[in-house]
């Protein structure tokens, strides 16, 4: 094994990625090694690129991560499904991780939010092991992470946004209930908002609109799963609600999912559902999400609303299975349109900035 490795290391926000070299060293007994295959560029990276958020520096941004085990500890041979792992397997692995006790996770069955929570591509590169985050040739994955195989008929670009995205948006549905019949409304047509359409489909959605501002966007939603899409880059936000409405007979949708990161766009949801509709909130990830609503329509209209901030453990094992069984159905391969080497992580990040690329793949 090379004893050591390179990373795109994020110094400040926005200032250029330098690539640097740092020394790897042998696992430590729960730990695992793996020579990333691919990291995509999540919106929540560069909210922390960008400074919107605060991120520790310098760093290794990136928590979208599969590859394959160099080293594994020695008191780890299976994964979480219980299926044995070895040298040479594709994995993937929860975004976030935590050993030792825990109050959320003991009590309330909540392991994502436990007090001191770590995340992948948040710890500084300075410290051991150095390799926490994506955007390297290498990752240690730490106790406390969920990790799952990979089967190999999936290739890197729909693997790779399981742990994040498409494991957030397996909990998302489920918090938004979706069931037979539903009229599903979903704001925002990222990587996060395809997925949302094609499991609101899954779960039995008769009806699933999508709601974006990048044309290009809401064709491949339509292959995803959306049977109405809005351009709302043409329309007034109250134009915008009655067409919505006028297509979800009889009173407007069932559930709204918001994954745009854009707080203006509550009062349209709250506008759109009909009494008795939930509303689940995941995309403002970053604070001061501020935004006035008439509450008068939560009381009036029955609704609940709730937000989402990371995942159970199950959600990234359903992902996985969501993306086997309907790999053929949607276009998930689409979903990861371009690709980078690390030397040119910079370029990848200020295309998924202005949202010229959909999902934005760094191949280390
Ligand atoms: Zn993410």
């Amino acid at each position: 094994m090379k004893r050591a490795g390179k990373a795109a290391v994020y110094e400040a926000p926005n200032t250029p990625f330098i690539i640097k070299e740092y020394p790897l060293r042998p696992v430590k007994v729960d730990e695992v090694l793996v020579r990333v295959s691919m990291s995509t560029i999540c919106r929540s990276d560069i909210h922390s690129y960008e400074g919107k958020r605060p991120n520790p520096h310098p760093g290794i941004l990136g928590h979208e991560i599969i590859g394959t085990i160099v080293e594994l500890g020695k008191n780890i041979s299976k994964d979480m499904r219980g299926d044995p792992i070895n040298a040479g397997d594709r994995i993937t692995w929860s975004e976030y991780f935590y050993h030792g006790e825990c109050y959320y996770r003991e009590i309330h069955d909540m392991p994502q939010k436990c007090q001191g929570v770590r995340k992948y591509g948040h710890d500084l590169v300075t410290d051991d092991p150095h390799f926490l985050g994506g955007f390297a040739e290498y990752c240690y994955i730490l106790p406390g992470t969920w990790i799952l195989k990979l089967p190999d008929e999936l290739s890197d670009e729909e693997a790779t946004p399981i742990n994040c995205g498409v494991a957030t948006m397996a909990c998302v549905t489920e918090a938004a209930e979706i069931s037979l019949g539903d009229a599903v409304v979903v704001q925002g047509l990222g990587l996060l908002g395809l997925y949302g359409c094609a499991m609101a489909k899954a779960r039995g959605a008769r009806l699933v609109i999508g709601v974006d501002a990048v044309s290009s966007r809401l064709d491949v939603a339509k292959k995803s799963g959306a049977d109405h899409v809005f351009d709302i880059s043409r329309m007034k936000p109250q134009e915008l609600v009655t067409a919505v409405r006028k297509v979800c007979k009889p009173d407007g949708s069932d559930a709204v999912i918001e994954v745009c990161g854009v707080a203006d766009v509550i009062p349209q949801g709250l506008e759109m559902l009909r009494v008795g509709g939930r509303y689940v909130l995941a995309g403002l990830v970053s604070p001061n999400a501020n935004v006035t609503i008439d509450a008068n329509m939560l009381v009036k209209k029955w609704i609940r609303m709730r937000g989402i901030h990371n995942y159970h453990p199950r959600h990234l094992i359903q992902a996985l299975d969501f993306v086997c069984t309907n790999r053929r159905r949607f276009p998930f391969k689409e979903i990861v349109d371009s690709k980078f080497s690390l030397s040119e992580l910079g370029v990848a990040f200020k295309r998924a900035s202005e949202r010229s690329v959909l999902r934005a793949a760094i191949v280390p």
